[in-house]
């Protein structure tokens, strides 16, 4: 079987693998995720932060919270600082100001700090959606000029990510159930598919547990050479 073919889109021909955990051909922009162990459509990234991958069905939600986040730490410092202003004039000095309400200045550097990261991250994805690109792509492809398959102009590109109906969840992993595709024959339910499961389950946890081996071994042999 062929690693990967080609599909046709816009007129333009895209690569599209095969995934040998999930068995089968991934659709346009899906990607495989370790940590999910799962196919993910317009796979995006894995948020370690929210502990899931971001792709076709949550990211409009996933924008919304950093900009809201965003937006709220533009708030809270704008509030913190008006209010170090107010009490600036009450006391005449600004540190006098400072000494009288300390919350608002730890608020404001909290504030500070924080707005780089999801500020920076919300135009981020404000240029991502403007192109149509997904991160993952956006790395991928950053030496190639690939990155504009799926733009379809500003516009459209906004209303695809916030205003398309999006399609139910597919269960890559879903196991048939002997039993259910032969209803009443009166066999028990452990079928070949779950025995499968099981193993390739085993497998996985394994692999892990060997990956963290691996990682300790190198670490101990870090602090060796130090
Ligand atoms: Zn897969
Ligand atoms: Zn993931």
């Amino acid at each position: 079987m062929p690693r990967s073919k080609d599909e046709l889109f816009n007129g333009r021909t895209v690569k599209v693998k095969y995934c040998d955990t999930c068995k089968f051909y991934r659709p346009l922009r899906c990607s495989h995720c370790s940590v999910c162990d799962n196919c993910v459509e317009r796979f995006d990234h894995h948020c370690p932060w929210v502990g899931q991958c971001i792709g076709l069905r949550n990211y409009r939600y996933f924008f919304l919270f950093i900009s809201s986040s965003a937006l709220l730490c533009c708030f809270v410092f704008a509030m913190s600082a008006l209010y170090i202003k107010f009490l600036t004039d009450d006391y005449g000095s600004i540190w006098k100001a400072m000494k009288a309400s300390p919350v608002s200045v730890i608020l404001m550097a909290y504030c500070f700090i924080f707005l780089w990261f999801v500020g920076g991250l919300t135009f981020f994805h404000l240029y991502l959606i403007g192109t149509n690109q997904t991160t993952y792509e956006n790395f991928r492809n950053r030496r190639e000029d690939s990155n504009r398959v799926y733009d379809r102009g500003l516009l459209n590109n906004f209303l695809e990510v916030f205003f398309t109906k999006v399609k139910p969840s597919i269960n890559f992993h879903a196991y048939v159930q002997e039993n259910e595709l032969r209803p009443g024959t009166g066999l028990t339910p452990v079928g070949e598919a779950d025995c499968l499961a099981g193993d390739r389950r085993a497998k996985v946890e394994d692999d892990r547990e060997i990956g963290g081996d691996l990682l300790k071994i190198s670490q101990r042999r870090d602090v060796e050479e130090a």
